[in-house]
């Protein structure tokens, strides 16, 4: 980081029902359509603080003021958790988030107060997108 934030990225969980998994299979394919970020694995048990069935969307802070904007409103109805990554993963997800559609309870005792920055996961794009964000 160039610019002192204590904000080394982002996630965006997407949480989903069985019932609206194809809604959540189709918001993820226009996400990498458009936007360079790190489409996390399926998770349809919830794991972790989670406690509803959901996919990871890694960021950088670059992609922050055009990919959730985009989000708000194509979310589709879905619930998505948007939280900084700052070493401080309680804080980050109980303090710090925001949340786009009706905020889902978290497991706080599984959330680290501190970690290292070694345990920071860097973000590796795996989308190849060629889509303008608001085509
Ligand atoms: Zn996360």
């Amino acid at each position: 980081m160039s610019d002192n934030s204590p904000i080394h990225s982002y996630h965006a969980h997407v949480y989903y029902e069985p019932a609206t998994r194809g809604t959540a299979q189709a918001l993820r394919q226009r996400i990498g359509e458009r936007f360079s970020v790190q489409l996390g694995r399926w998770h349809d048990v919830p794991v972790g603080p989670h406690s509803a069935a959901m996919y990871q969307v890694a960021f950088a802070s670059e992609a922050f003021a055009a990919f959730v904007p985009w989000l708000m409103l194509h979310r589709a109805g879905l619930t998505v958790l948007v939280h900084p990554n700052t070493l401080a993963p309680r804080d980050d997800h109980l303090l710090h988030a925001l949340w786009l559609g009706p905020p889902l309870a978290l497991k706080p005792d599984v959330l680290p107060l501190r970690i290292d920055l070694a345990d920071e996961s860097p973000i590796v794009p795996n989308t190849t997108p060629h889509l303008a964000p608001w085509s």
